[in-house]
């Protein structure tokens, strides 16, 4: 017996922990999982697609869907808003469909206080070493400031643990392994007593 709503899973990270790369080797292997589109005011990068990576809106618009009420949480990193859509997330978690929310930590902090049953996840590299060597390895000539800011970053995120429900280390070539955790901690989470809703009720009232 699981339960029949999906599970509301947040999943952090700081850049170079590969939270993408896991979530999309997840998603992958897994139908029952699905990705919240989030919307920002930031620009597209190459290669990425409107509805599909994010919903690109402006300020002006994010800023309605707040007054709104249509934002489940939102939060302002490096200058642009970023927040997850309420209703699409409320509807595929009614489909039975677990929801991956990849955001920040502050707005995880709101979602840990709005929906008390999402499971809060946070993927983090193996040590700082790591984390530096593949910010730095990424050969897309990012300046030393940036680097810096990323990892610092980091620092601040990971410092922020305690609010989550579990870690996922990703070592290097650890994809497959990540996701498989990730999925572990869904299913188990689905067969939580508390997340039985009525089965005792259904159960006991057919006793011959
Ligand atoms: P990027 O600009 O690199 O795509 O994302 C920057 C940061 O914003 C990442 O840490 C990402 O997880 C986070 N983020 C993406 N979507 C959302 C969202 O809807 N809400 C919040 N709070 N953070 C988000």
């Amino acid at each position: 017996m699981t339960s029949r709503e999906g599970i509301l899973l947040v999943v952090s990270g700081p850049s170079g922990s590969g939270k993408g790369t896991v979530i999309g080797r997840l998603l992958e292997r897994r139908n029952d999982f699905v990705y919240s589109v989030s919307a920002t005011t930031r620009a597209p990068r190459a290669g990425e697609r409107d509805g599909v990576n994010y919903y690109f809106i402006s300020r002006d618009e994010f800023e309605e869907r707040i007054s709104a009420g249509m934002m489940l949480e939102y939060a302002e990193y490096c200058g642009n808003y970023y927040g997850t859509p309420k209703k699409e997330v409320y509807d595929r978690l009614a489909e039975g469909k677990n929801v991956i929310l990849e955001i920040e930590v502050n707005g995880a902090m709101q979602v840990r206080e709005k929906c008390p049953d999402a499971v809060l996840l946070m993927i983090a590299p193996p040590d700082f070493a790591t984390l530096e060597a593949r910010l730095r390895g990424r050969g897309d000539n990012v300046p030393e400031e940036v680097i810096l800011r990323r990892l610092e970053a980091a620092r601040y995120e990971l410092s922020q643990l305690t609010i989550y429900d579990y870690i996922v280390i990703n070592g290097n070539n650890q994809i497959d392994d990540a996701a498989d955790r990730i999925i572990a901690v869904a299913d188990a989470e689905r067969s939580r007593v508390a997340r039985s809703g009525d089965f005792c009720e259904r159960f006991f009232s057919c006793e011959a």
